[in-house]
């Protein structure tokens, strides 16, 4: 066989993809890859770090609003959103530069075209076409709208990160990570927030804790928040302004100046040519793959958001890693996505590892929970009321913590190193040995004493 332009040819720059790549070609593989906006995907461009980024300008609304707890008189504060999304801009062009940048020094060939697939070895570049051993697809999600009337006078991820102007009153429609996260931003930055749900809590599949305690600190904090609600039509009148009809608990036309909609992202699979070379998708147009991460054609793998598995960027990150250590590296292991941490960026945050107190008791039959909620120190002399909670999840039997979950400053960071016990398999006994750090918040995963025990009923 002729030897092919490639052994690996990557279709997409985000996280998945480039870490694919650059590995691969530093294990001494020929490796392409193309992209068709901007290096660096959702993540980087409009997702984790510009929304990291909105999060921190939105919490300096609490920290003036604090200060004067602790002495400070500080003057009237003003917020310029046009500088905050130029400094994001900034911020956003230097890491994709990084991006491509570090590709080129690990010797990847970087293209920048829409690519698609002729067959299950030829990739085309906008009209150049390669050969390749492995093809990697890597083309992440796009936001999902539902077909209601007007739904084109919406916005989504994608759009809010670029608005000329902040809008003053907005509507969130949908209850998962982005609308809780962008409800908190731009609440903190001053917009009247109106957040409609559909289903009866915010964050379905979390632990119900922490979605009760957060739905009752965004109203507390000035979110209006409409639950069983469902948005069945937008329109626009001539001064801008759009009009969405509301239904459900909370009936009602109201005004707004934007509309984001947050319902949830489609894997990015439309005229990339993989049902012409023979590759099966879902039924959301996802890539189907088996632990390796390999389609069902030989040499086609999908990584990432694309695959609709776990949309979270460090999976993609480590589904990447894995491929490329699977073709060229001499250790090759699947991914083990047994426990993911994960954070929400509301306000007040979220930090998660292991199983919800539902799912637990629907896997191991008898559970104890433990569980605190306390004032965090730095609030008394705020005058703030807001409460942090922690909770561990155990496996009676065992004595396993199954899960560990937390709402409050910093629980994204705490969770994080939490996590490590739990993918460990420690018990509540190992996690109460620790000797605490005082004065914190962490200190509570070591300290949690009053124990709830539930048994799933037969
Ligand atoms: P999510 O899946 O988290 O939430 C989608 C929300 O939209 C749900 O509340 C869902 O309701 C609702 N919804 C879906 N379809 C409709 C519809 N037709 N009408 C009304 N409501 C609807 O998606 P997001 O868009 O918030 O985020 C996409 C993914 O990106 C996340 O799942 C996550 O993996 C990732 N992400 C991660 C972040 C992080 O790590 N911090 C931050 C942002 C995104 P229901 O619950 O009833 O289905």
């Amino acid at each position: 066989m002729a030897k092919s332009d490639y052994q690996l040819f990557v279709i997409g720059g985000g996280s998945g993809g480039v870490r694919a790549a650059r590995i691969a070609a530093t294990l001494g593989a020929r490796v392409a890859i193309a992209e068709s906006f901007r290096y660096g995907g959702t993540c980087v461009i409009r997702g984790c770090v510009p929304k990291k980024l909105l999060v921190y300008a939105s919490h300096f609304a609490d920290d003036f609003e604090d200060a004067a707890g602790f002495g400070w008189r500080v003057p009237p504060a003003t917020f310029s959103w046009p500088e905050l999304i130029a400094a994001k801009d900034r911020e956003i062009s230097r890491l994709s530069g990084l991006y491509q940048d570090n590709l080129q020094r690990s010797g990847v060939t970087v293209l920048n075209g829409h690519a698609r697939l002729i067959d299950r070895h030829t990739v085309a570049v906008d009209g150049q076409t390669f050969s390749a051993e492995n093809i990697l697809i890597a083309t992440g999600g796009r936001p999902y709208l539902p077909a209601i009337e007007g739904i084109e006078h919406a916005i989504t991820s994608n759009e809010v990160f670029d608005l000329p102007q902040m809008p003053r009153r907005v509507l969130i429609v949908g209850g998962g990570f982005i609308a809780v996260e962008f409800a908190g931003i731009l609440h903190g930055l001053g917009a009247q927030v109106t957040l409609a749900y559909r289903g009866e809590q915010v964050l379905r599949g979390f632990d119900h804790s922490l979605r009760q305690h957060l739905h009752d600190a965004m109203v507390a904090r000035g979110v209006r928040v409409l639950l069983h609600t469902d948005v069945t039509r937008l329109s626009r009148r001539q001064d801008g302004t759009l009009d969405a009809q509301l239904k459900g608990e909370n009936s009602s036309t109201e005004a707004f100046d934007a509309v984001l909609y947050a319902t949830g992202r489609v894997p990015a699979t439309e005229g990339l040519g993989l049902a012409e070379a023979g590759v099966t998708l879902g039924e959301r147009g996802e890539v189907k793959v088996n632990e390796w991460r390999c389609s069902n054609v030989p040499g086609i793998y999908a990584v990432g958001d694309v695959t609709d598995h776990i949309a979270l960027t460090p999976v993609a990150i480590r589904e990447g890693a894995a491929v490329a250590q699977a073709l060229f590296g001499t250790n090759p292991q699947p991914v083990d996505l047994a426990v993911v941490p994960a954070a929400v960026f509301s306000q007040p945050p979220i930090g998660t590892a292991g199983l919800s107190e539902e799912r637990a008791l629907q896997r191991h039959g008898e559970i104890d929970v433990y569980q605190s909620a306390f004032r965090p120190m730095r609030n008394i002399l705020a005058g703030r009321d807001e409460r942090t909670l922690v909770k561990l999840v155990v496996d009676t039997a065992t004595q396993k913590v199954l899960g560990a979950h937390m709402i409050g400053p910093d629980a994204p960071e705490i969770i994080q190193g939490i996590g490590i016990a739990v993918r460990m398999g420690a018990t509540k006994a190992q996690f109460d040995a620790v000797v605490a750090i005082h004065p914190t918040a962490a200190e509570e995963f070591v300290t949690l004493k009053d124990k709830v025990t539930r048994r799933r009923e037969a």
